[in-house]
């Protein structure tokens, strides 16, 4: 590799880095405020505005070329008073420790917002799959296993799917941990394929929740989404699977991106043509010669405008030029806290990240109950499951929004934090 691709490289890592420490620093920054609004005391922000333990951890694995390659991976508990602590695993060039922290405290928030009986996890290891065979994959997936084991388990930390990680890599994992325990160990890990234990609508549980949210969100703003002209950016799993769930549902899908480009038409792109042409990372724009740039599609003419690639997306400098009357967050993390004011202030609805994107961690908590007992659900049932709790945490949400006269974010926030403060508290921890 060249000089100026390793700097390129280095410049990236230092950029992401300054980015996932403006992320952990604005979720701690909401977390002060929430627990400020519930009137907690300062000691229960000292307890939560970091992880309880935060693991790294060195990995050795045989290359295909035969030498031995380091790889350093992570594991963050940010607390487990109500119970386990659950969240995905990434596998990414950029992963570093703010961010796998950070992401372990919106992990809690989601799980508090829905309910569920856990704390935030969340896992990561520097690393660029889309460079390794599948060989070196399954090296790598059992010996973060290996390295992280003792502070994994059914009832101590569950992991889960995230970016780049998926159901054969779930499946590794899981084997991995039932050979060390000597049993088998469905309840290790969710996002597993179905014969395996996974859950039926695991796959497109995300999508799902956002959908839900969309739906609850234009009846609030009296827009039929029948009428309604959406705007999506990324079409990875959660971008994807949204734009279909919202073409089959009648609205129409004006704007789609992927990492190189997007695609706008007015009258409605082709939504089947573009899953069909997809690639398993999510690209389909580089197929067409006149794209737009994604700084540009997020300012075109939509009602409903969906985040659903990376953070850091609205902003101070794009927040004033948003036409959608209404802005669903996917992604984690797509709006920065002073956009977030700007858009409320202009009468924007904003659906936030840790509630538009929780349909994930609700069905990974409904494969890990299937795998508790044993007995497995349709996908019917599955479905009308979660669309009860995501209905529920939208009204829960909305309403102690007006209640507490705060936008939809801090509101979130405000429930995610309650159960986890007050379960804290019962423990005697503060
Ligand atoms: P993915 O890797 O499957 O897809 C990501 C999409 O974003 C791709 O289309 C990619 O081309 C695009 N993208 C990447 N970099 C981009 C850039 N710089 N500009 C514009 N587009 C870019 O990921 P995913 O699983 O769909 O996740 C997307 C977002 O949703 C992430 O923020 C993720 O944390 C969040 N999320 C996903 C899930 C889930 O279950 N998939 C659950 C909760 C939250």
């Amino acid at each position: 590799m060249g000089t100026a691709a390793v700097l390129n490289r280095e410049q990236r890592q230092h950029n992401q880095e300054k980015e996932s420490l403006n992320l952990f620093n604005s979720t701690q920054t909401v977390i002060k405020e929430a627990l400020d609004n519930l009137g907690y005391p300062n000691e229960s922000f000292e307890l939560l505005k970091e992880p309880l333990r935060m693991l790294t951890v060195r990995i050795p694995v045989r290359m295909d070329n035969g030498s031995i390659k380091i790889f350093t991976g992570y594991r963050s508990q940010h607390n487990d008073a109500v119970g386990p602590t659950k969240g995905g695993v990434r596998f990414h060039p950029e992963v570093n420790e703010e961010e796998v922290k950070a992401l372990s405290m919106w992990m809690s928030l989601k799980c508090g917002l829905v309910d569920l009986p856990y704390g935030g996890g969340k896992g990561g290891i520097i690393c660029d799959p889309r460079e390794m065979s599948f060989r070196e994959l399954e090296g790598l997936s059992r010996g973060y296993v290996r390295a992280i084991s003792q502070v994994v388990g059914p009832t101590k930390d569950i992991p889960a799917p995230d970016v780049f990680t998926n159901s054969q890599i779930m499946a590794w994992m899981m084997d991995e941990y039932s050979r060390i325990r000597e049993f088998d160990s469905p309840g290790f890990i969710t996002g597993k394929p179905v014969v395996l234990g996974g859950s039926h609508g695991r796959e497109t549980a995300t999508a799902r929740g956002v959908t839900i949210c969309i739906e609850e969100a234009a009846k609030k703003k009296g827009i039929e989404l029948q009428d309604a002209r959406v705007v999506v950016q990324g079409f990875g799993n959660a971008g994807s699977f949204l734009a279909k769930f919202i073409h089959d549902a009648g609205a129409k899908v004006v704007g789609i991106s992927d990492a190189y480009g997007a695609l706008y038409d007015p009258d409605g792109l082709d939504i089947e043509y573009l899953l069909d042409r997809r690639d398993s990372f999510g690209t389909v724009t580089k197929l067409f010669k006149s794209t737009i740039t994604n700084k540009e599609l997020l300012e075109k003419d939509c009602d409903i405008l969906v985040p659903a690639a990376i953070s850091n997306q609205i902003t101070i400098d794009n927040a004033s030029n948003i036409k959608a009357s209404i802005v669903v967050e996917a992604a984690n993390g797509p709006t920065t806290l002073e956009a977030t004011k700007i858009l409320s202030k202009r009468g924007i609805l904003l659906v936030p990240d840790v509630l538009a994107s929780s349909g994930g961690v609700t069905v990974s908590y409904f494969e890990w109950v299937q795998n508790n007992q044993g007995y497995y659900w349709s996908e019917e049932e599955v479905s009308t499951r979660l669309r009860n709790v995501i209905e529920d945490a939208f009204r829960k949400v909305y309403s102690a929004a007006q209640n507490h006269h705060v936008d939809m974010r801090l509101a979130a926030y405000i429930i995610g934090i309650r159960k986890m403060a007050e379960a804290s508290r019962f423990r005697g921890w503060v």
